[in-house]
C-alpha cells in the first residue's frame, strides 16, 4: 500500500525517533524502528503515510513514541500527529469491516485480542476501535499508579459522564498496579461509581475487563450489560 502511495518502506535501527518519513513531489522514503514489534512498524507505516497524504509534495516529519499511539486521536483538525493517528487507525481497521467483526461481541479484553490478532494491530488500537464500533455501550481507560491517563468512549456514552481521574481500590486495575504478580482474573462485575460519576451511578454495576499493558500501564475495557442504567443517568 505504501509503494502503491510513492513510498518506500526502509528498516532501520532509529534512536533520535520511533519513525520518519521524508517526501518530495511523488516520492518519499519512510522509515520505521527495525527493533520494534510488527504491529507497532505496520501503525507506523500507516501513520506515517497519513502524514503522506496531508503534506504530499513536500513533507519531513520524524515522529516520537509518542505521536505514534492509537489513543491520541483527539482534535485532529489542530494536531497533525492525531490526523496521522486517525488515518493509521481508519487504514489498518477500516470501519465497514471492524463494524462486521465486532458486532454483538462482548466487549472484553478476549474480544480485543482476537481483533488485534485479525486486523494485526495492538491490543490497545483494537480495545479503543472496539470502544468506538462496537455494538455496546462501553469505555476504554488506560491508567498508571498515579491514576487516569486517558480513555476513550462508545458513542452512546454521554458526554456528561465523567471517567474517575483516580483508580477505585475496589477495581481489579488497583490490584494490578499494586501488585506484580496478582494475575488478571478477567472480566469481573464492579460498581459503576468505580469508574464513572454521573447522576444515579450509584445504583447499578458495570463489568471490568483490565490487563497489564506496557511497563506500568493497565488497560481496562468497562462495559455497561445494563442499558437501562445509562440511560437513567443521562436524565
Ligand atoms: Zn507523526
Amino acid at each position: 500500500m505504501a509503494f502503491f502511495c510513492g513510498a518506500r518502506v526502509r528498516y532501520r535501527e532509529l534512536t533520535s525517533c520511533a519513525a520518519r518519513i521524508v517526501g518530495k513531489n511523488n516520492k518519499a522514503i519512510i522509515t520505521v524502528d527495525q527493533r520494534a514489534s510488527p504491529e507497532r512498524q505496520r501503525f507506523s507505516i500507516a501513520h506515517e503515510l497519513g502524514h503522506w497524504v496531508q503534506d504530499r509534495g513536500q513533507v519531513a516529519v520524524s515522529c516520537r513514541s509518542s505521536d505514534l499511539t492509537p489513543s491520541r486521536l483527539r482534535d485532529f483538525q489542530n494536531d497533525r500527529e492525531a490526523a496521522a493517528n486517525r488515518f493509521a487507525v481508519e487504514l489498518l481497521m477500516p470501519a465497514y469491516l471492524f463494524s462486521e467483526v465486532a458486532r454483538n461481541k462482548p466487549v472484553t479484553i478476549e474480544t480485543a485480542l482476537t481483533l488485534a490478532t485479525q486486523f494485526r494491530v495492538s491490543l490497545t488500537a483494537a480495545a479503543i476501535r472496539l470502544v468506538e464500533l462496537g455494538s455496546y455501550p462501553a469505555l476504554v481507560v488506560c491508567s498508571n499508579k498515579d491514576g487516569y491517563r486517558w480513555s476513550w468512549r462508545h458513542p452512546e456514552i454521554p458526554r456528561s459522564m465523567r471517567v474517575n481521574r483516580s483508580v477505585s481500590r475496589h477495581s481489579v486495575a488497583h490490584s494490578l498496579h499494586l501488585d506484580s504478580v496478582f494475575e488478571a482474573p478477567g472480566p469481573t462485575v464492579v460498581d459503576a461509581d468505580d469508574w464513572v460519576n454521573h447522576a444515579n451511578v450509584e445504583n447499578y454495576v458495570v463489568t471490568e475487563d483490565s490487563v497489564r499493558i506496557g511497563r506500568d500501564s493497565v488497560l481496562t475495557l468497562v462495559w455497561w450489560h445494563d442499558e437501562t442504567a445509562l440511560s437513567e443517568g443521562r436524565s
